[in-house]
């Protein structure tokens, strides 16, 4: 066990003793919601997501092993809708007609090792494309949090990393194959049918389904992975000079607890020291305990809190890039994401923070803090704009209403525009205001779907 499990698992522990029994008292209350029916009265078989709040009985489900079969494919019962790994928590893929999946069209194609590119067939896990890529001395500039997505599904809602400068998965894309809803396949990248290569980067599984992508990679790099626990107000004033400074930083902020945990990864010399296990059952478990014991008194919950992380040692893990960027994240949750104007980042988190301190004490969970660097991609949230992201979470079994209450407002109020795989309530009229080339990507989806034959209830809210 690290010392910082140890250390924060014991503070709470013996806090609870003290506190006479009450330790878990929601935890040993909290019950799974009753499971839905593995088939519907049809006998069709029940799909859901990642998080759990989202599900459908599809009709038919296909998983082409080749192109040939995905055109096939196509000709299913209306709505078709691509999945990947299931990570979204908006309901991008429910379908009552046709789920297709890409699993079994994985794998690199080609690459050519002068230019770093890479073929990729679009259902390969991020997991996979790691060691695949670094076998030819490559690897993708940035990863998201997890490695659990397809290499479509992360590119399909504007999947990010964080780093300044570095832009989010979409951006290092350098040509598609899609199967459009026709069965006809089109090629695109900058040069061919340039404005479908524009819209379907981020492309919500709307413009047709993704067979290829070629990747612009960059040559395997040592970092050092350094994760601290600091002062909230004390990140919070450092941010924009600790973002500069590293190569790729976040902070998550822990509620009730005035501290964060800043997470940094630079390129180093130094000798490989592999990551250890990760912690983040245990973490969130004990900043839940505090919960329970503490809600109603968030000074005690602040300080108890304080004397349970004091000494912390910093986690520190040196290996190759692709290993040590994404984590492990066994702890359900769900999560709402605005990527806001890099310059109100601080003050909406600031906000966020005071609301949530005040008015929902409840939220145990982190609120975590990314930068993203702007890219082109019509209906990416970092379209034309460097963004601050400012993501909120709630755990699986409970209510986040407060998401939409509290923090939607405020990330509203700064132009920030939702990632378009997490919660939040806007629909067409609402994004058109945000995205330049909205009605732009809008004509290019209707040119290749006429028939809306990819468009189930939740994109037909966000796109009519
Ligand atoms: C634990 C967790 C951590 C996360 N961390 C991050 C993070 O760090 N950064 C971030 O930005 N997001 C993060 N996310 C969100 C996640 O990256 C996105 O929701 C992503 O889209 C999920 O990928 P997926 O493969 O599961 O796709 P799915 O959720 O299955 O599908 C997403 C979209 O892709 C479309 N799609 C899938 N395959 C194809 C295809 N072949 N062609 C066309 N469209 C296709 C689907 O139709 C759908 O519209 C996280 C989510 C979870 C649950």
């Amino acid at each position: 066990m690290s010392t910082r499990r140890r250390v924060l698992l014991g503070g709470v522990g013996a806090l609870a003793l003290g506190a006479g029994g009450l330790a878990g008292r929601r935890w040993y209350l909290s019950r799974e919601a009753e499971p839905l029916p593995t088939t519907d009265a049809g006998g069709r078989v029940l799909w859901s997501n990642w998080a759990g709040n989202e599900h459908s009985y599809p009709a038919r489900r296909a998983a082409p092993a080749s192109e040939a079969e995905l055109v096939a494919a196509m000709a299913g019962p209306r709505p078709i809708r691509p999945v990947g790994s299931g990570h979204s928590f908006t309901a991008l893929v429910p379908t009552e007609g046709t789920l297709l999946s890409l699993d079994r069209l994985s794998g690199l194609v080609s690459h050519d090792a002068a230019a770093k590119t890479a073929t990729v067939r679009a259902g390969t896990k991020l997991s996979a494309l790691g060691p695949a890529l670094a076998a030819i001395g490559q690897e993708m500039p940035n990863l998201p949090d997890i490695n659990k997505q397809t290499l479509a599904g992360g590119l399909a809602t504007g999947t990010h990393g964080t780093g300044k400068g570095v832009k989010a998965l979409h951006g290092e894309v350098t040509a598609m194959r899609l199967v459009l809803p026709s069965g006809k396949v089109a090629e695109c990248n900058r040069d061919t049918r340039p404005e479908l290569f524009h819209a379907a980067r981020v492309g919500l599984g709307a413009f047709g389904v993704i067979s290829e992508v070629t990747l612009q990679n960059q040559p395997l790099t040592r970092v050092k992975k350094v994760v601290t626990l600091v002062d909230t107000d004390q990140v919070l004033a450092d941010w924009p000079a600790l973002a500069e400074r590293h190569r790729n930083a976040e902070f998550l902020v822990l509620p009730f607890t005035g501290k964060s945990a800043l997470i940094t990864h630079d390129t180093t010399d130094e000798p490989v020291r592999p990551r250890g296990a990760d912690q983040d059952v245990e973490t969130l478990m004990a900043l839940k305990q505090l919960r329970d014991l503490f809600e109603f008194t968030p000074e005690l919950r602040r300080r108890a809190a304080q004397a349970a992380m004091a000494d912390i040692p910093p986690e520190v893990a040196v290996d190759d890039g692709w290993k040590l960027l994404s984590n492990e994240r066994p702890v359900r949750f769900k999560e709402m994401e605005y990527h806001v104007p890099i310059a109100e980042q601080v003050g909406a988190l600031k906000e966020i923070i005071a609301r949530i301190e005040r008015d929902a004490k409840g939220v145990f969970f982190p609120i975590e803090a990314r930068i993203i660097a702007a890219d082109d991609a019509w209906l990416s949230p970092f379209y034309q704009r460097e963004c601050g992201s400012i993501a909120v979470h709630a755990w699986y079994r409970e209510d986040h209403q407060w998401m939409f209450d509290l923090a939607e407002p405020v990330l509203r109020e700064t132009g920030g525009r939702p990632h378009w795989g997490k919660l939040h309530s806007l629909s067409g009229q609402e994004l058109r205001a945000l995205y330049p080339m909205f009605g732009e990507a809008l004509a290019v989806q209707r040119s290749v779907d006429p028939q809306g034959a990819m468009m189930n209830p939740f994109l037909l809210k966000l796109l009519a």
